[in-house]
């Protein structure tokens, strides 16, 4: 295994100073905050993005890396071809290859309900112009030789794709900062500034910035965050693991999941778990 690169001790890349006011101030560097920031800025806002850690230390740069059609609530299938068009056009915005790729995502069953749950899922894809099929069990073995669990079947979506978490996120927030965005690392915002019963700006390690309006994109943290000012939001702690190998030999070059255990192969030869 090797270590995840972003952590507490990686260099700060924008160490501030704050500003005194901005139009709108964002809570979180991970992949939420950022792209909010970027959105914002190209609306004509000042745009202030506070990270208590570095960019995309925390979930955002563990993540699979998956831009995935594949299963979806049929609700979401719009927005994921609209996601895919912007990954596309974010990443020819930045000279850093984010490892965008259209390596596909099958979902692997050794179960027929499993099989026929994604069957069921089907016509959510045709419906929305996906390019999801259902594999036989002799596909599934030719594709993925050497399987230790036999499985009798798969769904597979070509054209999902997989970027790199660690690379994108920091690549985005570069985006931003060249259009403007404020970002500041190492600097945990404390509470909201509220005035009047309205958000008059908030409070950081490094002081207060006036703002009328804040955007919260702080992941596992809203919740607590929200307590302190009475708001309860419905957030569930889930833990999951994520690990990532060494390089190791290619055995499949997209992404895949057994319903147990998932990976994606990186653009470093690894594997991310
Ligand atoms: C195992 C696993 C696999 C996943 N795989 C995928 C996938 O393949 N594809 C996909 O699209 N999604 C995937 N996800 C989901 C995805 O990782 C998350 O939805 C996404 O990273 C959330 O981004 P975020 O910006 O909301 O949160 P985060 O990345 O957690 O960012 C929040 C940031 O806010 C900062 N922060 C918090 N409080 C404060 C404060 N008070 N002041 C300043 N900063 C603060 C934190 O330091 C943190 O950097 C996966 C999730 C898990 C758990």
């Amino acid at each position: 295994m090797q270590p995840f690169p972003i952590h507490t001790t990686t260099p700060v890349t924008y160490p501030g100073p704050q500003p005194a006011t901005s139009d709108i101030v964002v809570i979180g560097g991970g992949i939420i905050g950022v792209c909010t920031a970027l959105f914002l800025a190209r609306e004509g806002h000042s745009v202030t993005l506070l990270e208590k850690g570095r960019i995309a230390a925390e979930q955002s740069s563990r993540n699979w890396g998956w831009i995935r059609q594949q299963g979806r609530d049929p609700d979401e299938m719009p927005i994921m071809a609209e996601a895919q068009a912007l990954w596309r056009d974010l990443a020819g915005q930045t000279n850093v290859d984010i490892g965008l790729r259209q390596g596909g995502i099958a979902y692997l069953a050794q179960r027929p309900t499993q099989l026929a749950g994604y069957e069921d899922w089907l016509p959510h894809a045709r419906a929305n112009g996906a390019d999801s099929r259902m594999m036989t069990a002799a596909e599934v073995s030719a594709m993925f030789p050497g399987l230790a669990t036999p499985q009798i079947g798969a769904l597979i979506t070509p054209s999902d794709m997989r970027a790199e978490p660690w690379v994108a996120v920091p690549a985005l927030a570069g985006i931003a900062a060249r259009e403007g965005v404020q970002i500041i690392e190492n600097c945990a915002v404390r509470c909201l500034d509220i005035a009047a019963g309205r958000v008059a700006g908030v409070i950081t390690e490094q002081g207060r910035i006036a703002s009328s309006q804040v955007v919260l994109a702080g992941g596992a943290w809203s919740a607590l965050f929200l307590r302190n000012h009475g708001i309860s939001i419905p957030q569930l702690s889930v833990r999951e693991n994520v690990a990532a190998t060494e390089r190791l030999p290619e055995i499949y070059a997209g992404a895949v999941s057994d319903g147990r255990v998932a990976f994606r192969r990186r653009e470093d030869g690894g594997y991310t778990l």
